[in-house]
């Protein structure tokens, strides 16, 4: 079997679904051949020569397309579907809830879907591919050097002979995968860090990275389904925007990651909580794409608001970290097309779709040109 990898054809996209470390990998596995878009990697930082010499061969982007597996990071255009061959392997991610169109090319191409993004997350022998939270993460910790970037301050608290500098005062509002990156970013540059989430499992873990954990007077969990989060009673929104309310004239940046499956993120920080911050603050909002949580958030741009607040909503964080993500991005896929594969069928090189195993069933959105999409639920643990 083959395995290819092209270019990724978002222009603002530079992450590679495979690094030269992940070639080798695949070729150890026993692949017939790991075929590399000549150039796939240079945006991230890896040359074709470190491809080749891991073990890949360099190839034009038709040619990746042909593999008998083909591995990327974003949803394919559906111009590219059309380069796949007959009854090729797709592992990306997916995203077939807001992809109805470009599941029904795969499906008719008699593509085998693989949907990164659709592996379930509580299982924990998925843990190892779980891009999502790989990506969040990334994001996490970008998102607090692009505030470091435009906020016009240190983040650590010093005394210098030129004066007393107090420590910048950080506020993440939603503390999961993304929010905890941030958190453990922003404390280890010196600021004091605030987290508020619905989840109450959340205050222990912000608690054990040194930060505060706010809340409101009301008593309502915010637990959903699958360790997610519910929408919130009105009452409980109402409370929680008068908390935001208090907080933006003291905190100096945000950074919100509030995002609820399958509705649009909620509006947290209004306009005239942004119009409240004091001049050089700054908002990040990691919510931007699903509808943002900062009212005045653009998303993939830097909104300045009148009274000197940057509010950023940049869309594209992992991908602004693009070695480090392409580097985890590939761990995961590499672990994932290896669990199907030799360890699994016992033969060198050989991979197995299998149905009973759910972390593959999760991820499967076509096959044989069936809609797979979506699995049955888990059973309950
Ligand atoms: P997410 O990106 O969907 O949401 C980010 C955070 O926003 C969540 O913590 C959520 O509670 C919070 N939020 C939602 N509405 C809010 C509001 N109104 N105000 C404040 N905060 C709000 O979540 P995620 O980071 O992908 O993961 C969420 C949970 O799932 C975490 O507990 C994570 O540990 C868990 N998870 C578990 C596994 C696993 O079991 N292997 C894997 C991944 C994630």
């Amino acid at each position: 079997l083959s395995v290819g990898v092209a270019k990724e054809t978002l222009a603002s996209e530079a992450r590679v679904a495979l690094t030269p470390a992940g070639v080798a990998t695949l070729r150890k596995a026993g692949l017939g051949a790991v075929l590399v878009e000549a150039g796939a990697g240079a945006p991230s930082e890896f040359s074709d020569a470190a491809y080749k010499a891991a073990g890949a061969k360099l190839v034009e982007r038709n040619d990746a397309l042909n593999a008998d597996i083909v591995l990327a990071v974003r949803p394919p255009p559906n111009h590219l579907v059309d380069k796949l061959k007959d009854r090729a392997v797709l592992v990306s991610h997916i995203q077939p809830a807001v992809n109805e169109g470009l599941v029904e090319a795969l499906r008719e191409r008699g593509v085998t879907t693989l949907a990164m993004d659709q592996i379930p997350r509580t299982l924990s022998r998925a843990q190892a591919f779980d891009t999502l939270s790989s990506m969040a993460n990334i994001a996490g910790y970008r998102a607090v050097i692009e505030a470091a970037n435009v906020f016009g301050r240190f983040f650590t608290g010093q005394i210098t002979a030129a004066g007393k500098i107090p420590p910048a005062k950080v506020l993440v509002i939603g503390g999961g995968v993304a929010g905890l990156s941030a958190v453990g970013t922003a404390k280890n540059m010196g600021a004091i860090v605030r987290v508020f989430d619905t989840r109450a499992a959340v205050e222990e873990q912000a608690k054990s990275l040194g930060a505060e954990f706010l809340k409101v007077d009301i008593k309502e969990s915010g637990d959903g389904a699958g360790g997610y989060a519910k929408e919130m009673s009105k009452e409980y929104q109402e409370a929680q925007l008068e908390l935001f309310r208090q907080q933006a004239k003291d905190i100096d940046i945000i950074i919100s990651t509030a995002l609820i499956p399958g509705k649009k993120a909620p509006v947290l920080i209004t306009k005239d909580m942004v119009e409240s911050m004091k001049p050089g603050s700054v908002t990040v909002d990691l919510a931007a794409e699903a509808g943002g949580n900062v009212e005045t958030t653009v998303p993939g741009e830097i909104w300045r608001s009148p009274n000197g607040v940057s509010c950023i909503g940049y869309t594209d964080l992992p991908s602004r970290l693009a070695a480090q993500s392409s580097s985890l991005y590939s761990n995961n896929i590499t672990k994932f097309l290896l669990s199907m594969g030799p360890q699994t069928t016992k033969v060198k090189g050989e991979f197995l779709i299998d149905h009973e195993d759910q972390a593959v069933r999760g991820a499967l959105v076509t096959e044989s040109g069936k809609n797979m999409w979506p699995a049955p639920p888990l059973p309950p643990p």
